[in-house]
């Protein structure tokens, strides 16, 4: 019977805790090449339950899927100035092919914007054709000098949405519908509170007019961009060409968004939930929702046990709950370890007590709290308590953002805070890109965004003394 060896703990070394974390619930591995990784299968059927998730609700935009190729050529990526400029330290570019050195570079896809304005420049010709939804799963390349497991890997894994539209605001609309999407996701589904928001112009993606952001805070105190929503005005369509003739026969360029999740949102759910034992899984996402455990002791009707545990597994299983029963010979000890370190929301306990009473006693994975539950209710209680879990997760998340959004109205006090507690701090700052960048020098942190239900209030850059109409999110980052 192997012991479940004791992982790093999160409050003392919350890097090496993550690490750990990977390893033990055999979510991932580093893959040969450096930045590279390994999914494995618990790391796998994470990103699948998202998949799943997402796929509806992004259907539910208007969009359909398709695929498009790998290799891009090195051309088209040139053909938008600031896309090219701001992607070429990230570029693995392909110069050799089946033995010969290719006439034209190769790029590995970064991002499809411009394979597939390439394409939509064909297929859109009239009015009728808009709008042009279409989403893509797949891998992207962007070379990671300094790579984090999930959070900054060289290759990872995303749907990318892309759209063409008639008008500037329907553009706006989709680009909004998506980051609305992606927020209702985060928070009902991933249970990870954040702020919504605009990037500054240095921090917006290259080649788009705005970016919109979902940005959420880790227990360390740095900030995980967790998605992005472009509105890409005509800047692509210009140099694609991606035309259409309108209601009055007139040759009109066509409006753009681009949006994107990736399984870096698989490293926020560990990083924001997990805990000393390990994983904490929110039910909505847990590829395992609960697990059965008979304690079989010496002097105990084993069969009288098992009879019960089964009765428990059939009325979870008829109430779509993901659940297992483990009647290994592992020892109830080393079971109760190794399904907290997988994050389990919830586990069921039936030994001799419980075949007395007739009960079930039910162990949180959260708070450790537990329960009695009787057979005749068990599959709506265990319902309820899911649904409890996934919202404590929520709510705590967002308490602990709230309490650690600060706001500086000195850069005294700006650099006090990003060298202590760091967190979100909301400053007033003028807007020239010149203060950004003192700021980020200064104390590493970067405008995160405007968050939308921002208000606007008169102060004083914290840099230069200018006036400003807002205060602005700043952290540092992932
Ligand atoms: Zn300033």
């Amino acid at each position: 019977m192997g012991q479940v060896k004791s992982i790093t703990k999160k409050s003392e070394d919350i890097s090496a805790w993550y690490n750990d974390v990977i390893a033990r619930a055999k979510l991932a591995e580093h893959g040969p090449v450096r930045g590279t990784m390994i999914f494995r299968l618990l790391g796998f059927a994470l990103w699948e339950a998202i998949q799943k998730t997402l796929d509806t609700k992004i259907k539910d935009l208007g969009a359909q899927n398709a695929y498009f190729p790998l290799f891009i050529p090195l051309s088209f990526l040139q053909k938008e100035q600031s896309h090219v400029k701001g992607f070429s330290p990230e570029l693995a570019v392909v110069t050799h092919g089946g033995g010969e050195k290719l006439t034209e570079p190769v790029v590995v896809r970064p991002t499809s914007e411009t394979i597939m304005y390439d394409a939509f420049s064909r297929w859109i010709e009239s009015f009728r054709d808009l709008p042009l939804v279409i989403n893509q799963w797949s891998n992207v390349v962007r070379w990671e000098k300094r790579p984090y497991m999930f959070l900054r890997t060289t290759e990872f894994l995303w749907q990318e949405g892309h759209s063409a539209h008639a008008t500037n605001e329907d553009a706006q609309k989709m680009a909004d519908g998506a980051l609305k999407m992606y927020v209702d996701f985060y928070q009902n589904t991933l249970a990870l509170y954040g702020y919504a928001g605009k990037k500054s112009e240095t921090e917006k993606f290259p080649g788009a007019d705005t970016t919109l952001t979902y940005e959420i805070l880790a227990p360390d105190g740095k900030v995980i961009q967790a998605c992005t929503s472009h509105n890409l005005g005509q800047n692509f369509a210009k140099v694609f060409k991606v035309e259409f003739q309108n209601e009055q026969g007139e040759k009109k360029l066509v409006w753009q968004t681009s949006w994107g999740l990736t399984t870096r949102s698989i490293g926020a759910v560990i990083l924001a939930h997990g805990d000393d034992n390990g994983l904490v899984l929110p039910p909505q996402i847990a590829p395992l929702q609960v697990v059965i455990i008979p304690i079989i002791s010496k002097g105990v009707d084993k069969d009288a046990i098992l009879k019960m545990a089964g009765q428990a597994f059939g009325i979870l299983e008829g109430n779509n709950i993901k659940v297992k029963m483990d009647d290994n010979d592992q020892s109830p000890g080393w079971k109760f370890n190794q399904y907290e370190l997988e994050g389990v929301p919830l586990r069921i306990e039936i030994g001799s007590t419980e075949l007395k009473d007739k009960s079930f006693r039910v162990v949180r994975r959260d708070n450790k709290d537990s329960f009695s539950f009787k057979l005749e209710t068990i599959g709506f209680e265990i319902q309820q308590l899911l649904s409890t879990m996934q919202k404590d997760l929520l709510a705590k998340h967002k308490d602990f953002t709230l309490e650690n959004t600060r706001q500086a109205d000195t850069y005294e006090d700006f650099k006090k805070i990003m060298s202590a507690t760091k967190g979100f701090i909301e400053a007033f700052w003028c807007e020239d890109a010149s203060c950004e960048e003192k700021i980020k020098s200064e104390t590493k942190a970067s405008t995160r965004c405007f968050p939308l239900d921002g208000i606007k209030v008169e102060g004083k850059c914290i840099v230069c003394g200018k006036k400003s109409t807002r205060r602005w999110l700043f952290a540092q980052s992932y």
